[in-house]
């Protein structure tokens, strides 16, 4: 077969599509870039993929199938050619049936699109290479950086999966909160019971090192070879080569000093929850300020939660605490009076029951907030307002306790900050996406357990930290990672050092490298305006087996030093200019670039319903929408597009890590200004968000910039003039 020639496979869905297959082969055959062209019934069946299995084998893997959603073809036809050891990385898919005949019930209109959208394929196809699975060796250790329920949790775990890993902990003994609270609601049992069988088999492991009093520092490189960065209590500094980190941190409790109406560090009888939980666990209850008997006791909830100037947020733990330290008290301290004062008694799951036993037990629960504490004649005072009896009551108790918030622990944003990931508004660390990235961080390699993420109860600390440690299995694979080299690729001879792709990656992968030697230079424009050669003394570096494959980097390189290797420039380009071929005055172009994730949901979902759209529009599949560039926008103009929109995933709903679709509105915002600036209509350009099951969403935008194509007309470049529409236009 000739060179880089592509065989393309059109599937009729078992003669349902309206669509004219003689037509379309007759069109794509002429395409130079075309070996064949068949018509199949049912690709996805047997008989399809033995027909899948032979083009491949002829035309050395570049084949080009349209057929249904690639998000259900795809998979059963790569198990199918795996089974046969055969390589899929260059069949390139286009949805004819869902983005073209479902949607378009004019035949005509939707075999003029299907015809567009394979001929685009095929170039992209053309310039394809064959990717191979690489293999790179990694140590299998894995730090675990705190020495809670959730870090003990993941060290045994990790262990069980054959990692060694070290475990370690800033004060001097593992248990973290747990190991002080006398019951764990709804188990029945006391931390240090839970605990037990844990510790024991942390210290008879021979693969979990523990390092108690020891603090990290910060962390630096990338997964499979991460530095940590440590020292011990007495000043000892040291470093540690790893593979993968996981974040249990855990949480400390609010110490609401600066809230002078409860006391707390005025007067010893004010203390927290998790202060009087270590006290129950000792066996003790007594008065802090004489050590006398404990007979009237009043906890207030929420100190310092759903408030604005602490922690804005219910901290979900507090409630729970509280009861399981009434019914503790009232059971072993029979005679005791509790009133717990609150606004919300919140308990999820079984807690409820909890809540259910200790009113039957006698917990005094009052709803109103406590207005004024103070001393007097050695006592405490406490006055408080109950909102359902609209009544201020006052007592005087032996002790009060405040349910106080739970924050993020220390250190937590500093290790972030070094790791290159930001934290919540309220510093918890941000995992990459609630929905289908829980437990990842923008840091691959780097997972976050427990309540570093937000305030967990013990059962969910564990299932986090196993959770955790089978996502870090699943990157190691044991300390042999193989993975397809589908990413970016750095050709380094054309960085400049500028570090826009190490600072917008959304999984900072691509890592600034000193030029020790530095020879290269780079021209810069000074503040005069001279242009003046400096030497790169930074250069990036990517490893393709830790990328993400969005693009990002790609779309913002100045010197396009790095590229897709399954979407490069050149291959983009050519797509754009194939799929626009027959745009022009008479026939005014949507051109739509779809994010491969979530827009391409909503879009397939829109052809399952049989929603109608204008057939004038072309559809481009982007792996992230952070991957069309200003340069590819505005090659779209020049090929003839009238308007074009990029489909993306819905704010902070980015799959890669939360700013893809920020970078793409960057291109987008860019791009209009670039319209205006040139004189042309920004309107032509515009993003539009989606979840992946809105079609009336996609519905709505590609219906508005369809008008704006019709109303503008294509743009008056000619092809050819890109890079040079100031000239273009005078
Ligand atoms: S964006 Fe491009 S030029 Fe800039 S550092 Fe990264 S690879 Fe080098
Ligand atoms: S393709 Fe995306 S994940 Fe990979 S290095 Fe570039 S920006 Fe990072």
């Amino acid at each position: 077969m000739t060179q880089n020639k592509s065989i393309v496979l059109m599937c009729t869905c078992g003669d349902t599509l309206k669509l004219d297959y003689q037509f379309m082969k007759t069109r794509l055959t002429q395409m130079p870039q075309v070996d064949s062209v068949e018509i199949c019934r049912l690709l996805c069946q047997e008989e399809g993929l033995d027909k899948i299995r032979d083009a491949v084998h002829r035309a050395e893997g570049r084949v080009v199938i349209a057929a249904c959603t690639s998000q259900k073809i795809r998979p059963r036809i790569e198990m199918a050619l795996a089974r046969h050891e055969l390589n899929s990385s260059q069949i390139h898919y286009v949805n004819i049936r869902e983005h073209s005949a479902w949607v378009h019930p004019d035949a005509e209109e939707a075999t003029r699109k299907s015809v567009d959208m394979i001929r685009g394929a095929v170039k992209v196809s053309e310039l394809s290479r064959s990717m191979e699975t690489l293999t790179k060796k990694v140590p299998s250790h894995v730090t675990v950086i705190g020495g809670g329920i959730a870090g003990i949790e993941s060290a045994l775990s990790l262990e069980q999966l054959g990692y060694e890993v070290t475990l370690i902990e800033l004060t001097e003994r593992l248990g973290g909160h747990v190991i002080e609270l006398p019951i764990v609601a709804p188990t029945g049992r006391s931390g240090a019971e839970i605990l037990a069988s844990r510790l024991n088999a942390i210290s008879s492991s021979k693969k979990i090192h523990v390092r108690t009093k020891t603090r990290v520092k910060y962390i630096e490189g990338e997964m499979g070879n991460f530095t940590v960065y440590y020292e011990s209590d007495n000043g000892v500094e040291d470093t540690m080569k790893t593979s993968a980190v996981v974040l249990a941190m855990g949480f400390k409790e609010f110490k609401p000093t600066a809230l002078d109406e409860y006391r707390y560090g005025k007067n010893p009888d004010v203390i927290t929850q998790l202060e009087l939980s270590k006290m129950l666990s000792g066996g003790r209850l007594q008065r802090v300020s004489d050590g006398g008997p404990v007979k009237e006791i009043v906890m207030i909830q929420c100190v310092g939660s759903r408030a604005e100037d602490y922690k804005r947020d219910c901290s979900k733990l507090c409630c729970t605490f509280a009861i399981d330290n009434a019914l503790e008290i009232i059971k072993k301290h029979p005679g005791t009076h509790v009133r717990i004062v609150y606004m919300d008694i919140r308990v999820p799951f079984e807690n409820e029951e909890i809540y259910r036993e200790s009113r039957q037990m006698g917990v005094d629960y009052i709803r109103g907030r406590v207005s004024m504490i103070w001393e007097q004649q050695g006592k405490t005072h406490l006055r408080f307002y109950d909102s359902l009896l609209n009544t201020y009551f006052e007592s005087t108790p032996d002790l009060v306790v405040l349910s106080s918030a739970i924050l993020p622990a220390d250190g937590v944003s500093e290790l972030a900050q070094s790791l290159g990931f930001a934290v919540e508004y309220d510093g918890h660390v941000k995992e990459l996406y609630g929905k289908l990235r829980r437990n990842e961080t923008r840091r691959r390699g780097v997972v976050a357990v427990g309540s570093v993420t937000r305030p967990q109860f013990v059962f969910e600390s564990v299932v986090d930290a196993q959770a955790g440690a089978l996502i870090i299995h699943n990157e190691l694979q044991g300390g042999t990672i193989e993975r397809m080299a589908r990413g970016a690729i750095l050709n380094t001879d054309d960085c400049v050092g500028c570090s826009l792709c190490a600072q917008q990656c959304p999984r900072g992968v691509p890592l600034m490298i000193e030029q020790k030697n530095a020879e290269t230079t780079t021209k810069r424009t000074t503040e005069n305006g001279d242009d003046k050669e400096e030497k790169i003394l930074f250069k990036a570096s990517i490893d393709t087996l830790n990328c993400h494959a969005c693009g990002v980097c790609q779309s913002l390189c100045p010197s396009a030093a790095t590229q897709l290797s399954f979407l490069t420039n050149e291959q983009l380009w050519g797509q754009i200019e194939a799929t626009l071929e027959g745009a022009g005055q008479d026939y005014p172009i949507t051109l739509c670039f779809y994010c491969e994730e979530c827009a391409v949901s909503t879009i397939d979902i829109v052809g399952t319903m049989r929603y109608e759209y204008a057939a004038n529009t072309r559809l481009i599949p982007v792996p992230c929408a952070g991957r069309v560039s200003v340069i590819d926008i505005l090659k779209a103009f020049e090929h003839g597009a009238s308007t074009v929109m990029i489909a993306s995933c819905e704010k902070d709903r980015c799959h890669i890590g939360g700013t893809g679709n920020e970078i793409a509105q960057t291109q987008v915002d860019v791009a209009k200004d670039i319209l205006s600036a040139i004189g042309w209509e920004p309107e032509r350009v515009d993003m539009f968000r989606m979840f992946s099951a809105e079609p009336e969403r996609f519905i709505k935008a590609v219906q508005e910039m369809v008008r704006r194509a019709k109303e503008l007309g294509p743009t008056p470049v000619h092809v050819g003039t890109a890079g040079k529409w100031m000239e273009a236009r005078s």
